[in-house]
């Protein structure tokens, strides 16, 4: 047994081995609705690996990508050590164009429904993406709905105004009075940690609280002792903005926490982790393993500066977006920065995306992305894509100023090598801790 064991082994190193790893696609036979694929990988410098007709062009690291064009159906890539040579390996990628159910909108006559879960999100738009979000709505909130679109029902809020909600949070109600809340009064409480305006209605009813500068403006809808059918409240809000807004048995709560804005407490969220493993790079490097070395450096540079740092994980393992979020709240997190590296879509040219780019959500997390991006492009020399607005769920919450940063496009040959230098996690600590001191500046 030993012997075969031994005459196999000897084998495996006399047989010439051609040095290649791709790393995407990640299986060799897949299935893409979009009309393009990438791929990356890394080769042994003295060796040239061709896809297809393609001489790979591979870096000074060894890492490459190319992309290739799909045609309907089924496409092969053969991998080969030369134009006309062996073929090492075959990827079989099937395109299947996805068709659209954009259906039109059909409009009744107000028919009552109600919520059947918590945190149904009224949105502006029926579309499922985007800064659309008016509120979040408890189950059994009174809705009265005027047509369907998609997978979307239209609430009715006042004679010229209307929000949408998903069909599937809602069912039909048997409801007496069709004139559906009345405003009963409101209330303020204030204690050593925060300030509570509280609003109460008769019943659950679809509401919007969007912060404007500095105002946060509160609008409950269908109540029939106001003008027009909507009560209306502002709020003026103090640096850095954050607040919560919770409808529970007609209450509306509006709770703005005392921050202490000289030593606000930061949570640093490495992005994925466990059985979910985010981008993967040329290098064939997974994504939750390198946020989650990033996320150390940041958390030992900010205490090293005075900060009181927590993070979501500090291990391999698996939490989900909500998880995350109520971490952070739980915690009285002020300060969140989500640590990612970027990816692209299969049908797009990796070569094309190189650099860093900070998202927020909430308006008030904009200075915040604004500081921290400037100083992680700096820091690291990458090539500045600027902040941008998005949503995403770990940085949608109002309760605190959330970030979330893609500090290298992994599948970039280009950014390989900035990750892959020896100083790029104490450059990442930097760029995100320099950006948090200076932000911590703009709030006096
Ligand atoms: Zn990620």
């Amino acid at each position: 047994m030993k012997k075969i064991f031994l005459l196999i082994i000897s084998l495996i190193n006399i047989l010439p081995v051609y040095s290649y790893d791709i790393a995407f696609p990640l299986d060799k036979n897949i299935t893409l609705s979009d009309d393009g694929v990438f791929f990356v990988g890394r080769t042994d410098k003295k060796e040239t690996l061709w896809i297809n007709d393609v001489k790979v062009k591979s870096n000074k690291n060894g890492s490459f990508a190319e992309s290739f064009k799909l045609k309907s159906g089924e496409n092969i890539f053969n991998i080969k050590n030369g134009e006309n040579s062996l073929i090492l390996d075959k990827y079989v990628v099937n395109y299947v164009k996805s068709i659209s159910n954009e259906t039109k909108l059909v409009e009744f006559p107000i028919q009552d429904y109600k919520t059947t879960v918590d945190n149904v999100i009224l949105r502006s738009t029926p579309i499922d993406f985007g800064m659309n979000r008016l509120g979040y709505l408890p189950k059994n909130t009174d809705l009265q709905i005027t047509g369907f679109k998609n997978e979307f029902s239209r609430v009715y809020l006042s004679p010229d105004l209307s929000a949408w909600v998903f069909s599937k949070d809602i069912i039909p109600e048997q409801r007496e009075n069709t004139i559906v809340g009345e405003f009963r009064g409101e209330n303020l409480k204030t204690d050593a940690f925060s300030e509570t305006y509280s609003y109460r209605f008769s019943k659950n009813l679809p509401y919007s609280a969007i912060l404007d500068n500095n105002l946060l403006q509160i609008e409950v809808y269908n109540v029939a002792n106001r003008p027009n059918e909507i009560f209306y409240s502002q709020i003026l809000l103090k640096p850095p903005y954050c607040y919560s807004v919770k409808m529970r048995e007609g209450l509306l709560n509006i709770s703005i926490p005392n921050v202490d804005i000289n030593h606000p407490r930061i949570v640093i969220d490495a992005g994925h982790g466990g059985l979910e493993p985010g981008a993967i790079g040329c290098m064939c490097d997974l994504e939750k393993d390198l946020n989650l070395k990033a996320a150390k450096a940041v958390k030992k540079e900010l205490k090293s500066r005075g900060y009181n740092v927590s993070m979501t994980r500090s291990s391999d393992k698996f939490i989900s977006l909500k998880d995350r979020v109520n971490y952070a709240i739980n915690k009285n997190g002020v300060i969140f920065v989500s640590l990612h590296m970027n990816s692209i879509p299969e049908n797009k040219n990796p070569n094309d995306y190189r650099g860093s780019e900070t998202y927020y959500y909430n308006k008030f997390s904009q200075p915040l992305a604004t500081c921290i991006q400037k100083q992680i492009t700096s820091v690291l020399g990458t090539k500045d894509n600027g902040i941008k607005q998005a949503s995403f769920a770990v940085i949608r919450p109002t309760e605190y100023v959330g970030v979330l940063v893609e500090t290298v496009f992994l599948v970039n040959p280009e950014d390989t090598k900035i990750y892959k230098s020896k100083d790029y996690y104490k450059k990442v600590a930097q760029g995100v801790s320099n950006g948090i001191d200076n932000y911590i500046k703009t709030l006096h």
